[in-house]
């Protein structure tokens, strides 16, 4: 009973999404559509998703991504994807979304990286015309694998859409595979991104053992780190990593699901939220990839509350406390706040939990 009204709670609550990868967010039933589309692929639906008590190593994952990206690779796909992803969120009480990803290009089809993030922006739009109730952002995503002139052309790119996507593109992401390359050969990209007025969201120790590279992408420093699994001295990490993130007061994007079916933290009671929340940094829960891990928002928040026992009122707290991490400016973060104080009373009062009311009134 407890369970299920914390859970009815997480799903009333307005939310912020800000760690959310378009390809990963997919939902079972838009990878439906797409294997319909593309028959000759033969791929399986289980080669795309991790289940409930399922874990794969970060290797694996990888590969899931490699089968979303043979299914998506047109622009038709894209702007399908992109539309069910932010409907999709919506449905799921997300008020405020930041969606990422790496643009790519796909000779057989077509496909530019520009076309690829000018059909995210259409997507984007598409939804605002609807009347989906969601303010949706774009952040264009570097892929670490793809090198230091990759890198520089993406945040060109981005440079571009800063300018002309009114308001939508709204910074750049650093991920990919943590194994692969260093990030001090990504500097000169990020730095050139930060000085144009991109927001920098940067996977960050997400692996153990990557202290040196830590250290040099927090001098740049980041707008928000994607993880920082291993940032701690208790998980390897170091005291002056730590400092640094607090003395710039850097939000941690926190992924629960992701870490414990990705297997980089070993259990729900383990994961690190633990240790910056009792800190009282900000901590936003986020879902990575919703589609591939099959979880949403909201039972990401109602993880932490029964794992960590957080009240409703810390939950409302945790979402509110999401809204100073946006990218976009000081001007929709009043709007969400206002929207926020508007829904705070309806939502405690449908949500109130009868079975604990009779309980204390027994006592
Ligand atoms: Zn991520």
């Amino acid at each position: 009973v407890m369970d299920h009204e914390v859970g009815l709670f997480c799903r009333e609550l307005p939310k912020v999404e800000l760690h959310a990868h378009l390809n990963g967010s997919v939902s079972y039933q838009t990878i439906e559509k797409l294997i319909r589309r593309k028959p000759h692929l033969n791929i399986e639906h289980s080669m795309t998703a991790i289940g409930k008590g399922q874990r794969r190593t970060l290797e694996e994952c990888f590969q899931v991504f490699k089968v979303i990206h043979q299914l998506v690779d047109t622009e038709e796909d894209i702007l399908m994807v992109a539309t069910d992803v932010i409907r999709e969120f919506a449905e799921d009480g997300v008020k405020y979304l930041e969606l990422r990803s790496t643009p790519r290009e796909e000779k057989n089809t077509g496909l530019t990286k520009k076309r690829y993030v000018e059909t995210i922006i259409k997507a984007i739009q598409q939804c605002k015309n609807e009347g989906v109730d969601i303010d949706v952002r774009f952040l264009v995503a570097i892929d670490r694998r793809n090198g230091p002139e990759a890198a520089m052309e993406t945040v060109k790119l981005a440079e571009e859409f800063l300018l002309s996507s009114d308001g939508l593109v709204v910074g750049l992401d650093l991920s990919g595979d943590p194994k692969v390359g260093h990030g001090k050969d990504l500097l000169p990209a990020l730095q050139r991104g930060r000085n144009s007025g991109l927001k920098l969201s940067l996977h960050l120790s997400e692996v153990p053992s990557q202290l040196e590279e830590s250290d040099l992408l927090l001098n740049l420093p980041p707008d928000r780190i994607g993880h920082g699994t291993f940032l701690h001295p208790e998980m390897g990490g170091s005291q002056s990593l730590v400092d640094k993130v607090l003395k710039n007061n850097i939000p941690l994007e926190l992924c629960l699901t992701s870490n414990v079916k990705g297997q980089t933290v070993p259990s729900y009671s383990k994961h690190h939220f633990k240790y910056w929340y009792q800190l009282g940094h900000p901590s936003v829960i986020c879902t990575d990839d919703k589609g591939v891990f099959c979880t949403d928002l909201s039972h990401e928040y109602q993880l932490v509350a029964s794992t960590f026992g957080l009240s409703r009122e810390a939950l409302w707290n945790l979402s509110q406390q999401a809204i100073d991490c946006i990218f976009a400016p000081e001007t929709v973060k009043q709007q969400l706040k206002w929207r926020w104080t508007d829904l705070k009373h309806h939502i405690f009062t449908v949500t109130k939990p009868e079975a604990n009311y009779v309980s204390q009134t027994v006592v």
